[in-house]
């Protein structure tokens, strides 16, 4: 079933079952206004559009770590970088793979909501990195190689959180520009898979960080 992006009308089969070209998958359709359009699917059935959506959310994850530790680096002076760094690792050291769960899922969450869930996160995101570029100082190291050893380290927890920001993204983006039923037809069938990686992803995050501790 698919959506002709010309007239908006459902077209339920599609005119050729479907054909593989590498990893993706094309279904063709033929709406009854004349508009002949392809839907591409990757590994099965995740649509073209929701692996950009992934794409996005993992470059803007990145970017925006890099950028805001980078600030937190220039303004931080050495002596206040030390006291939070002391007021940090006597955190971490009692934290438990549960503990850090329960922490990286309260702090995440919210990314269920479309939008709200978006700035909540935004939020979230730049309190973390600025304590990346607030530690790079206490380290007298640079942010960048701080986010690269997070980003290598917590692979998983960032992993979580590219497919929940994915899943904001492209409902948000349904939301905008498609008929509402395709919102709640993303919701039932798709969105709680993405919700269903998230926690096993972040499970994995949790479980890796205890034993690097
Ligand atoms: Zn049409």
């Amino acid at each position: 079933m698919a959506r002709c992006p010309r007239c908006e009308t459902e077209v339920v089969d599609p005119t050729k079952d479907y054909w593989k070209y590498g990893v993706f998958k094309v279904k063709m359709y033929e709406c009854p206004c004349g508009n002949q359009f392809r839907e591409y699917f990757i590994f099965g059935s995740v649509t073209i559009e929701f692996v950009w959506c992934l794409l996005v959310s993992f470059l803007l994850i990145v970017g925006s770590l890099w950028f805001v530790a980078d600030q937190a680096h220039r303004t931080v002076t050495l002596e206040e970088a030390r006291q939070v760094q002391i007021a940090l690792k006597a955190r971490m050291s009692e934290r438990t793979a549960s503990s850090i769960f329960v922490n990286n899922l309260a702090a995440s969450w919210f990314l269920v909501a479309p939008y709200v869930g978006l700035i909540l996160f935004g939020v979230t995101l730049c309190n973390t990195a600025w304590h990346i570029g607030v530690l790079a100082v206490a380290q007298q190291t640079a942010p960048q190689t701080l986010v690269a050893k997070a980003l290598v380290f917590g692979f998983a927890e960032t992993l979580a959180y590219t497919v929940m920001l994915a899943e904001n993204l492209y409902l948000s983006w349904i939301i905008v520009k498609k008929p509402r039923e395709d919102a709640t037809a993303r919701l039932t069938s798709h969105s709680w898979k993405s919700f269903l990686l998230y926690l096993v992803l972040l499970f994995l995050g949790a479980v890796l960080e205890e034993r690097a501790l």
